[in-house]
C-alpha cells in the first residue's frame, strides 16, 4: 500500500514542453502550420479542433480551420485532403475523427500524404512504427511515453498490461513499449480477454484504454503498480456549469493509494496527447524545409 502515489501531472509536463517548443519556433523564426478538416457539429470534436488551433496560437505556429457540414461527400473530403496534400503552406494536418455514416475512415485517412499525417494514423506510418522507422506516431501514445520518461520511469524489462486495443492508443502503444530501447514485456488485451483480472494483477505497469469509466477497480491492482488511465468519458454531472465532467477507466479514488504513480483525469494523458500533435507538425515543418 503506497498512500501516495507520484501523481503524473500532464498540465505541468505540457506547459513545460510547449515553452521548449515556444523558444525553438521563435529562435529559428519558422512558421509551421497545422490544418484540421472538422465535418459536423458534434461538440467533442469541436472542443478538440478548437483546443488544437489554440495550442497551435499559443506555440507561434498558425492554424487553419476547414469546415464541412455533416452532408459532405466523401469525394468532397478526397478533394479537400489533396488540396492540403499539394499545398506548401500547410506541414500537417488532420481530419478529426469520427466521420459521418458512409464516408469510410480507412479511404480518408489512407488519402493524407503519409508525411502530413500528423495524427499517424496513415497506413505507412502505422508501419514504420512497427519496424521501427522513422515516421509519426500517434500524439497519445506518443504523449504516454513521453509523461513517463520525463518522470523517470522506465519499462525496461517490465510487465506492461495494455487494456484496449484500438489502432490509435493500444495497439500503438504495445508496439512502442515492447520496442528495442523501451524493452517492456506487454500484454495487450481487449473485449474478448479472459482472466483480465489475473492479467492485470501481474502488472507493473497498466495502460486502460478502453473508454469504459471506472472500469479498473482496486481488486485488479497489485501493490506498487504505474497506472496510466487513458479515458476519457464525459459523465452527466449537474454541479458542473457544463453539466458533465470527465472520468477515466480507473476508479481513481481506490486504485491510487495501491500505485506507486498514477495519472489523473483529467489532467494526465489528455494534455501531453494534445502536445504530441504539436511535436509531429513540428517534425512535419522541420522535414519540409530539409526536403
Ligand atoms: P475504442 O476504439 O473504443 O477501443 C476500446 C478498446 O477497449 C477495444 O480494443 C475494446 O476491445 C476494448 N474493451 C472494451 N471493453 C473491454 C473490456 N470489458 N475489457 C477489456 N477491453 C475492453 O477506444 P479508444 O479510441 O482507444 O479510446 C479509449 C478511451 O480513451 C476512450 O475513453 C477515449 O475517449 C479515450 N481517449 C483519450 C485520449 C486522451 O488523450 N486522453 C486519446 C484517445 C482516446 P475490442 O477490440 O475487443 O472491441
Amino acid at each position: 500500500m503506497n498512500a501516495s502515489p507520484l501523481m503524473l501531472d500532464g498540465n505541468r509536463l505540457a506547459t513545460e514542453i510547449r515553452a521548449e517548443l515556444r523558444q525553438k519556433v521563435q529562435e529559428s523564426g519558422a512558421s509551421p502550420c497545422l490544418a484540421a478538416i472538422l465535418v459536423g457539429n458534434d461538440g467533442g470534436s469541436e472542443s478538440y479542433v478548437t483546443h488544437k488551433m489554440n495550442d497551435c496560437a499559443e506555440v507561434g505556429f498558425q492554424s487553419r480551420l476547414i469546415r464541412f457540414p455533416e452532408s459532405v461527400s466523401e469525394a468532397e473530403l478526397l478533394q479537400a485532403i489533396e488540396g492540403l496534400n499539394q499545398d506548401d503552406g500547410v506541414h500537417g494536418f488532420i481530419v478529426q475523427l469520427p466521420l459521418p455514416k458512409g464516408i469510410s475512415n480507412q479511404t480518408i485517412i489512407g488519402a493524407i500524404a503519409p508525411e502530413k499525417d500528423v495524427d499517424g494514423f496513415h497506413p505507412e506510418n502505422m508501419g514504420r512504427l512497427t519496424l521501427g522507422l522513422p515516421g509519426f506516431v500517434a500524439a497519445t501514445p506518443w504523449g504516454i511515453m513521453e509523461l513517463l520518461r520525463r518522470n523517470q520511469i522506465s519499462v525496461s524489462g517490465k510487465h506492461v498490461v495494455v487494456i484496449g486495443r484500438s489502432n490509435i492508443v493500444g495497439t500503438p502503444l504495445s508496439i512502442l513499449m515492447s520496442r528495442p530501447g523501451a524493452d517492456a514485456t506487454v500484454t495487450l488485451t481487449h473485449s474478448k480477454t479472459q482472466n483480465l483480472k489475473d492479467i492485470c494483477l501481474q502488472a507493473d505497469v497498466i495502460v486502460a484504454a478502453l473508454g469504459i469509466p471506472g472500469f479498473l477497480r482496486a481488486d485488479m491492482v497489485s501493490d506498487g503498480t504505474v497506472v496510466i488511465d487513458v479515458g476519457t468519458t464525459r459523465v452527466p454531472d449537474s454541479s458542473h456549469p457544463r453539466g458533465w465532467r470527465l472520468k477515466g477507466d480507473v476508479a481513481f479514488e481506490e486504485v491510487a493509494p495501491k500505485c506507486s504513480a498514477i495519472t489523473p483525469v483529467p489532467g494526465g494523458v489528455g494534455p501531453m496527447t494534445r502536445i504530441g500533435l504539436l511535436m509531429n507538425t513540428w517534425t512535419a515543418y522541420e522535414n519540409s524545409v530539409r526536403i
